[in-house]
């Protein structure tokens, strides 16, 4: 993309209403605008951040054998008044009366229409289990909507659920969604801890919350430091192996780490003091184990192949997608802007041109452009007519981990710079030289 063509409002001033620095960040670097409180519209920047990481959702996902699909946005009350959660829920639902008078809503999660789905389709055990998801808006009237997209009344979600015949069954289904969550995460340069919590309004016992570490996080969290130390990382994994996705939850979960909800000050304080630590987390995802609840209410019954007829267990599980954007940003960005893990960077690289018009260097930039896209990468060209400085300051601001550098200087000794973001260093490469060390750096991210 050469950005003179591209679509980037960025904003020289700190926009006052942005109360942490993701919420800032967003807006100063063109990746969405407020179209009301708690609603976005997703500017080209920005919706390529959100597609990146729905898509690094949906090969993992796959990976663990889990089905997508989509259910809509705008749901009839009759199912939700068959859970009895029409009234339950309260007034984050929002709900809408169609031109017939018809009791509609707009979906906050999913539960009853999954269920509904099942329910008229599978009839017996020889169809488990199953787990089926999509990335879908939701629709949360929350009270405070507030910090941009960490906390929404609309917002993006992965939501899926799980259909099993036992009880043994649903929690491998629930420890499978553990370990590609973690492995999710990672992918996009996160640690989330995953930590008892709550159920809140999906009900049911088992439920871990994963918190990405901030100061700036909406939930207090007490866990033992040595937590921190856990990396999935690239080991392989058999989802359809109960035991080894038993003992990584286990290895994941052993530790204390609760949120404020389920934390047991006398537990914590078995732990060594110099490892407790009480700090501040995003919750970047749920995952949930309820068992019959709504099986049994909406009537989700399979035959058990022993002449009964049973209802099935179920669970839900959920990651914050658009949230996702402003947690990572939470996590990464220094006082000049954004700094993107590589794999979830709106671009691979920029390319920032010193002298704009002088036929060197604008060359080596199209050479550079070409290679980049010839290997799949995405270049992100800055052939504006700008100062050098005005440049590297949107560069940096829109936080692309690699920022190639192009002037005559350079040229005369048949060099580039090629600068990482994070840590400010630059080295001098020949054209070749900087194309194939940038695509090094991104093999590991490139595809599933
Ligand atoms: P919270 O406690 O933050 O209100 P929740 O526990 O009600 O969230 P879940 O039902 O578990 O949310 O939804 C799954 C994920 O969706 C959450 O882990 C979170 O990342 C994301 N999410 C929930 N509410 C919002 C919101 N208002 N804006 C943006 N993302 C949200
Ligand atoms: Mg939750």
């Amino acid at each position: 993309m050469r950005l003179s063509r591209y679509f980037l409002p960025v904003l020289k001033e700190t926009p006052s209403e942005a109360q942490i620095v993701s919420h800032r960040l967003m807006l100063r670097a063109g990746l969405i605008k407020q179209a009301s409180a708690g609603i976005y519209s997703w500017l080209p920047l920005g919706y390529k951040v959100l597609k990146k990481i729905e898509d690094i959702v949906h090969q993992e996902q796959a990976k663990a054998g889990h089905l997508p699909m989509l259910m809509p946005t705008i749901q009839s009350a009759d199912l939700w008044r068959e859970s009895g959660r029409y009234d339950a829920y309260g007034a984050e639902m929002l709900r809408i009366t169609d031109r017939h008078e018809r009791d509609m809503l707009f979906t906050p999660t999913a539960e009853e229409l999954i269920t509904d789905i099942f329910r008229a389709h599978v009839t017996s055990y020889k169809d488990l289990p199953l787990t089926m998801y999509q990335i879908q808006w939701k629709f949360r009237d929350e009270i405070r909507p507030r910090f941009g997209v960490m906390r929404g009344r609309e917002f993006y979600m992965k939501d899926g659920y799980n259909f099993d015949l036992t009880k043994e069954d649903a929690l491998h289904a629930y420890n499978r969604h553990l370990v590609s969550y973690l492995r999710t995460y990672e992918r996009m340069g996160l640690q989330a801890i995953p930590m008892r919590a709550d159920s809140g309004p999906i009900g049911g016992d088992d439920t871990h919350e994963f918190l990405v570490l901030a100061e700036t996080g909406e939930s207090e969290v007490f866990y033992d430091s040595e937590i921190t130390d856990l990396r999935f990382g690239d080991r392989a994994i058999d989802y359809d192996d109960r035991a080894q996705c038993q003992s990584v939850l286990e290895e994941f979960t052993s530790r204390y780490a609760r949120t404020d909800e389920t934390h047991d000050a006398a537990v914590f304080a078995q732990i060594p003091v110099e490892r407790q630590r009480v700090a501040r987390g995003i919750e970047v995802g749920q995952i949930f184990y309820f068992g019959t609840k709504y099986s049994e209410a909406m009537g989700a019954l399979v035959d058990d192949g022993q002449g009964g007829r049973v209802p099935v267990h179920m669970g839900s599980h959920g990651i914050g997608v658009s949230r996702l954007v402003g947690a990572i940003i939470e996590a990464s960005h220094d006082d000049n802007g954004i700094i993107w893990p590589e794999g979830v960077t709106p671009f691979h690289v920029g390319i920032v041109n010193l002298k704009q018009g002088d036929a060197s260097c604008d060359a080596a930039c199209n050479d550079l452009y070409k290679a980049f896209v010839s290997n799949g990468l995405e270049p992100l060209y800055d052939d504006r007519t700008e100062r050098a400085g005005a440049k590297f300051a949107t560069m940096d601001l829109i936080g692309l981990p690699w920022r190639i550098t192009v002037g005559p200087r350079g040229l005369a000794g048949d060099t580039v710079e090629l600068t990482c973001r994070r840590t400010g260093e630059s080295e001098e490469l020949s054209l070749a030289a900087v194309v194939a060390r940038v695509v090094e750096i991104y093999a590991p991210h490139m595809g599933a």
